[in-house]
């Protein structure tokens, strides 16, 4: 290096704060994540919440709102996804800044972690589903858009049916399972069902549905994805086709319409999520799923979740670490759609 360049760097660079940048993008986005002190806060102080949002329980005057649904009676295998919340909660240095879309989503609308959804009982699956609708349907009217933490799947029933309730919403699905099951063991509740009941309903359209990641031992069951007119990405044929064609896909299946995004942690290869109930070798990697979210910006996006974290299989705490990124891209999409 010629000593005028080290000269010129020093007098540039050698007083310099972390604050400060020639970019105006990477400027503005740095006083947006600074304290109103000029202090960068520490990730790991204070009471952790989704993504470092502020808390806050009146949902009146929100954009969006991270919920949490701590409610894991919809299991077929191993149960623990109603810790996924709270596990979800602890992971810090996750945002505020996103470096793909070069902007700070939070600074773009006014969003809050509000909460868990209250529960009457712990012990009734289908009263704490009604639970949830009767939360989803009030955050609805407000014109909040929820993003939400499970739980296990069958949490995502009563959510598109608060959002779908006067015209059917799309779906992005991330998964290893359609969860399009039937009834069984005496009840059709159950995270192995939610988006055939939410068609059943009226509150889902199946014609504007791609699952992505479909693979293992359930894949006898899902007729009723192709019956109702889904789309279905088998893992074999996402490796055929790659991310890109796989975005392109989504984005023409969902259309300009209303869309709902529903990631279970599952459809992520166990090497990258082992902190679920009913793991299926041969997922998809972590920046397979990053990039095929990044791809869906632009959509009409009405609300997103994250659902099947159960940390305590996964000491390493990676599953929550994907999860929380995961929710941060799907909070990404809703706040910054340009
Ligand atoms: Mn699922
Ligand atoms: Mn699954």
């Amino acid at each position: 290096m010629d000593e005028g360049k080290l000269r010129r760097l020093r007098e540039r660079y050698g007083e310099r704060g972390v604050f400060d940048s020639d970019d105006p993008v990477l400027a503005a986005a740095a006083r947006q994540v600074q304290s109103p002190d000029g202090q960068r806060v520490a990730p790991y102080a204070g009471v952790p919440t989704f993504l470092d949002l502020p808390y806050r329980t009146d949902t009146s005057g929100l954009d969006v709102a991270a919920i949490g649904v701590p409610m894991d009676l919809g299991v077929s295998n191993r149960p623990g996804a109603r810790f996924g919340p709270r596990a979800v909660r602890t992971i810090e240095r996750i945002g505020p800044y996103h470096p793909t879309f070069r902007a700070v989503p939070r600074a773009a609308v006014r969003v809050a972690d509000v909460g868990d959804v209250p529960f009457r009982s712990r012990y009734s699956l289908e009263q704490s589903l009604q639970d949830i609708e009767n939360y989803y349907d009030a955050l609805h009217a407000l014109r909040v858009r929820p993003l939400s933490v499970g739980g296990d799947h069958s949490i995502t029933y009563p959510i598109l049916k608060a959002l779908g309730r006067k015209a059917p919403v799309g779906l992005v699905h991330i998964d290893a399972h359609c969860d399009t099951m039937g009834a069984f063991d005496g009840s059709k509740f159950h995270h192995g069902g939610p988006f055939r009941l939410a068609v059943l309903d009226g509150v889902l359209d199946p014609e504007r549905t791609i699952q992505i990641g479909i693979r293992g031992a359930s894949n006898m069951y899902w007729e009723f994805s192709h019956a109702s007119g889904m789309t279905v990405v088998y893992m074999e044929q996402f490796m055929r086709l790659g991310v890109e064609a796989v975005i392109e896909q989504a984005r023409s299946v969902v259309g300009d319409g209303p869309v709902y995004i529903s990631v279970d942690v599952d459809g992520f290869d166990p090497a990258f999520a082992p902190g679920t109930g009913t793991p299926e070798a041969g997922g998809l990697t972590a920046r397979e799923g990053l990039a095929l979210l990044r791809g869906l910006r632009g959509l009409d996006i009405v609300g997103a979740d994250v659902v099947e974290v159960a940390p305590e299989y996964d000491p390493s705490t990676n599953t929550s670490l994907l999860a929380a990124q995961l929710l941060f891209e799907e909070l990404a999409l809703m706040a910054l759609p340009h």
